[in-house]
């Protein structure tokens, strides 16, 4: 029987600074030889504490980069109407080229109905029904969503292997699990993947099979080092808040895979700093492409 000590792995953490910062070298670039200088637009609605640090992260990044951002806010009882008329307005702005509504909106809003109303074009998280169904057909040159592109770009940066590999998306969301599945399946990907959810059985004999994971649950250190293979590839997309009193704050942020899987898998993003920055640049690099498209 093999010992712990024997086999025991630490997994190479997979860098999601490290690979962001190679896209804005890219991006950067691309900004520079861009007819226009491209623009983003990010409406949040309400005072949502984590959502304010996404978005003022996501302005910070606009500016390093040389893009323009233009940041609105509206009260939490603001009228589905007043966030209607506002992306009209900036679907037919040609100054405009990216609009982006922060999630969760306020339960009184119909997110699928908004999303459905920013010009596809303008899309830059690719959740209109046009990009997702683009996506869909295999046509991966598009406004992807950013989190599940974040995954891909990371993969490979670090070249990473994984057609022909079974690959485990836990969690089927419109903004990333869905999305990540097919984009992993997609041609040129080649993964032959599962997509596991809240009512799947059997999830530890699952995970115990696949050779590439990703987590996007919402549910801090659920996947343990037992559920996972030796030598995997593991993608923690999950951001949780967790209690932790020795910091000032009270707490801490922790993915959906419990830290002890570093001592099973190959590869392992880290939370923070892994598939959080990722979104963000893939963020940045939709703006650029949508800057790009509406001025070629
Ligand atoms: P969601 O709540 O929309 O979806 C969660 C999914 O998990 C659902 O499809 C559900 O079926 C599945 N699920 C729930 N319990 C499960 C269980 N016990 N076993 C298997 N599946 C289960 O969440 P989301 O918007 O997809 O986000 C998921 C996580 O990813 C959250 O922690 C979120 O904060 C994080 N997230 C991170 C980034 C990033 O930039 N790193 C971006 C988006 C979301």
């Amino acid at each position: 029987m093999e010992r712990g000590w024997q086999w025991m792995m630490v997994a190479q953490r997979l860098d999601g600074k490290e690979c962001a910062a190679d896209l804005e070298v890219d991006l950067l670039a691309r900004i520079s030889a861009c007819s226009v200088t491209p623009h983003l637009a990010v409406i949040i609605v309400g005072e949502d504490a984590a959502s304010q640090v996404y978005v003022a992260n996501k302005i910070k990044t606009c500016q390093r980069l040389g893009i323009l951002s233009t940041h609105i806010s509206l009260a939490r009882d603001s009228s589905e109407d007043e966030l209607r008329k506002i992306i009209t307005e900036l679907n037919h702005d040609d100054s405009i080229h990216g609009i982006l509504v922060q999630s969760p909106l306020p339960a009184h809003m119909d997110e699928d109905g908004l999303t459905e109303l920013i010009s596809p074009a303008k899309d830059v998280d690719g959740f209109h029904p046009i990009n997702l169904g683009r996506l869909v057909q295999g046509r991966t040159d598009g406004l992807l969503p950013c989190t599940p592109a974040g995954v891909m770009r990371i993969l490979a940066f670090y070249g990473i292997e994984i057609s022909g590999k079974k690959a485990l998306v836990i969690g089927r969301s419109r903004i990333v699990g869905m999305p990540m599945a097919i984009l992993l399946a997609s041609r040129g990907a080649d993964a032959t993947v599962t997509i596991a959810h809240s009512r799947t059985q059997d999830l530890i004999g699952i995970c115990n099979d696949a050779d590439i994971i990703v987590a996007a649950v919402g549910s801090a250190g659920m996947v343990t080092a037992d559920m996972v293979k030796k030598g995997a590839i593991v993608i923690d997309v999950g951001i949780n808040r967790v209690d932790d009193e020795s910091q000032d704050r009270g707490w801490r942020l922790a993915g959906d895979i419990d830290p002890n899987v570093a001592e099973v898998a190959a590869y392992l993003t880290p939370v923070p700093g892994g598939i959080g920055p990722m979104t963000i640049a893939m963020l940045m690099a939709n703006t650029v492409t949508a800057a790009e498209c509406q001025h070629s």
